[in-house]
């Protein structure tokens, strides 16, 4: 029934995988044959994508899988030892299946909770606030195998926790006015409104929305040497929305999505109108599994309202559809060239630039791929205008920004601000007293000093995708750094050399540090990896990967000072902790057994 109803698309492939892995909670050696021949394509390949996905596994990974979130703000809440507490419960290892292949239990990256922490996910449904009575209940109902859709919805339970709205989450927005206001005013009008708004992208990055729409409409795909064409001669186009928001510390799209959908799809229409698309794919990262079928019912309402499908709103000739598609666990699917090779059932390995997807996208044709908060924007702006949009925020960084806030703070959450806000008024209103460093955009953003307070939201000064994560005076700085270099170490796709070499050593020696083994050598390897990292990797996750680590020896040299014991150098390979698995397999701890 899956091959069935996904079809002989081969770019269906990752779908079809999510939905075996859903079925059997593995993908059998038999599934990949079959999906193989269906499809047309080698086991390898099959193998080779399944493979690359941390939420597909080709082992057994038990009927019940737990992930716990592993964000730096959920070990700040406790999630490490509630791991051990639940792995104990349940007498399993971190990183194994019990051995009556009911359950396991191992940390993923960040799960886009960060304000309603510890969360985790089973078998790829979020679960938010743990605490040990949650776990307790939790452990319950995996014993009794009771299947997880009749589990109590309170441990699903996720809240927006929207504290401060301004004009993209303040009015209140009619379908289909957008679409119907850009109608009556014109294309061309529309994208010089949008022009005039000089909306940038909000994903972190910052290009000028109007400029990437106006080349996708001027672009001509090729195809192996011959322009690809339909009937009136224009190249066939796309829409495609970034609803991957990996990045440690950002959920500003899991609110949009919950809560402002329709706000959300109605920009893409009205992108697809000033591009000259017909089809859209919202591409929503695997965490947010939980959303599907709320927005495909969003999506129903909005074909049975004449605002998606055939002839848009009675305008002859504009046709426009989205597809929902479910990422699997791959944070570097959040680069635009990656998510378009995972959108065509391929691994998510960033691709060569140029051609950029404006010109080359989507199955080689035009592509527009813009961020979830950057549609929702254009949709306003589609209503209101351009200059009601550039009334707010600074000259180079117009309109409001929404900003996902958790770590130390008393009332994490969503807010939205104006571009040009300071650090120091954010921290004011969400309670991030006492608070001595904020990083903001995530690992691959910018640590920001108590001494940088002053410093602005803004393109101009901090570019954000959104997340800002506090944290108090009491806090070690080095366990945030020690955090991201794993968490980059996890999510570099190895496709380069620099950055899968790189980020390994970069996570052992900072391991080797925080094991209390560290020297004055190892502050300078650190600096020298970062230099290869930011210079020879082939994207953006590979020329950030180093940020964390850098700018914290930069800001807080002491929390890394404080953690060199060792004076006289000492190699970064642990020979004796290498030897662990042989002490576990053996069952010796002897001294003998140790180097
Ligand atoms: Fe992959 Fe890292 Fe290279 Fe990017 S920099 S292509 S994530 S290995």
């Amino acid at each position: 029934p899956v091959l069935q109803r996904h079809g002989a698309d081969a770019s269906r492939l990752l779908q079809i995988l999510r939905d075996v892995q859903d079925t059997l909670h593995f993908i059998p050696p038999e599934a990949v044959t079959c999906i193989s021949s269906h499809l047309g394509i080698p086991r390898d390949s099959v193998e080779g994508v399944a493979g690359f996905y941390s939420f597909l596994s080709l082992q057994p990974a038990g009927e019940y899988r737990v992930l716990f979130s592993d964000n730096i703000t959920d070990n700040m809440l406790g999630n490490r030892e509630l791991m051990q507490y639940f792995c104990n419960k349940l007498w399993v290892e971190q990183g194994r299946v019990s051995e009556d292949n009911l359950v396991s239990v191992d940390t993923t990256s960040c799960t886009g909770m960060c304000d309603q922490g510890p969360a985790a996910l089973v078998n790829g449904w979020a679960l938010t606030n743990l605490d040990q009575n949650r776990l307790d209940l939790i452990a319950e109902l995996i014993r009794s195998r009771k299947p997880v859709a009749d589990w109590p919805p309170m441990l699903f339970e996720v809240v927006d926790n929207i504290r401060r709205k301004d004009t993209l989450l303040g009015d209140a927005f009619e379908s289909g006015s957008a679409i119907r206001a850009t109608l009556t005013r014109g294309t061309r009008e529309t994208l010089a409104e949008v022009d005039k708004a000089n909306l940038r992208g909000r994903g972190g990055a910052g290009f000028k929305t109007a400029s990437k729409w106006t080349f996708c409409h001027a672009a001509v795909a090729e195809e192996e040497g011959s322009v690809i064409c339909d009937i009136g001669g224009n190249p066939e186009r796309f829409i495609v929305c970034n609803a991957d928001e990996g990045e440690p510390g950002t959920f500003k799209d899991r609110v949009l999505l919950t809560s402002y959908a329709d706000l959300v799809f109605e920009g893409m229409t009205i992108g697809a109108r000033v591009v000259g698309a017909s089809k859209g794919f919202l591409y929503l990262r695997g965490e947010y599994r939980y959303l599907l079928e709320p927005l495909e019912a969003v999506l129903k309402r909005r074909r049975e309202a004449g605002l998606l499908g055939d002839n848009i709103l009675g305008e002859a000739g504009f046709s426009f559809d989205i597809e929902i598609h479910l990422g699997a666990g791959a944070y570097i699917c959040g680069e635009e060239s990656a998510l378009i090779e995972s959108l065509e059932g391929k691994r998510g390995r960033p691709r060569n630039r140029p051609p950029f997807p404006v010109t080359h996208g989507y199955k080689g044709r035009p592509t527009v791929v813009d961020n979830v908060e950057t549609f929702a924007a254009a949709a306003k702006i589609g209503l209101h205008g351009g200059e009601w949009f550039a009334a707010q925020g600074t000259p180079q960084s117009t309109g409001t920004k929404l900003l996902s806030i958790s770590g130390d703070v008393s009332r994490p959450g969503i807010y939205e601000y104006p571009f040009g806000v300071t650090v120091e008024q954010i921290l004011r209103d969400c309670g991030g007293d006492d608070a001595h460093a904020v990083q903001i955009s995530g690992p691959s953003g910018t640590l920001v000093s108590w001494q940088e307070f002053g410093r602005r939201i803004a393109f101009e000064d901090l570019p954000t995708a959104g997340a800002f994560m506090v944290f108090h005076r009491k806090r070690e700085m080095f366990a945030a750094a020690h955090n991201f270099t794993h968490f980059f170490a996890h999510e570099s796709c190895g496709f380069c050399t620099p950055c899968r070499v790189g980020t390994e050593l970069q996570k052992k020696i900072m391991d080797k540090i925080a094991g209390g083994h560290g020297t004055p050598a190892d502050l300078e390897e650190l600096k020298h990896l970062g230099g290869i990292l930011g210079s020879m990797s082939h994207c953006g996750l590979g020329h950030s990967a180093a940020n964390p680590v850098l700018d914290t020896l930069k800001k807080f040299p002491g929390t890394f000072e404080r953690k060199l014991k060792a004076l006289a150098f000492e190699p970064a390979f642990d020979l004796d902790g290498a030897l662990e698995t042989a002490r576990k397999i053996t069952g010796r701890d002897d001294e003998w057994a140790h180097l």
